[in-house]
């Protein structure tokens, strides 16, 4: 199924701004301070990207469906 949303998810644990997920995708990712998900964005442009970012962020507090 295609990626319809993006968000931060700090429910556990918070985001360290260490910019990882921005490195693997700025198309989608910004960090200004916190990660924000940036609008208007076609998410199913970038779905491996998206993944990959998730993986790669060392405290998992990026989610996505
Ligand atoms: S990779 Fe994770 S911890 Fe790092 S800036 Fe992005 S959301 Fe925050």
């Amino acid at each position: 199924m295609a990626i319809t949303k993006v968000w931060l998810n700090e429910s556990e644990n918070e985001c360290s701004m260490c910019g990882a997920c921005e490195a693997v995708c700025d198309a989608v990712f910004e960090v200004p301070e916190k990660m924000a998900v940036k609008s208007g964005v076609d998410f199913s442009a970038y779905e491996a990207e998206i993944k990959e970012a998730a993986d790669s962020c060392p405290v998992g507090v990026i989610s996505f469906e």
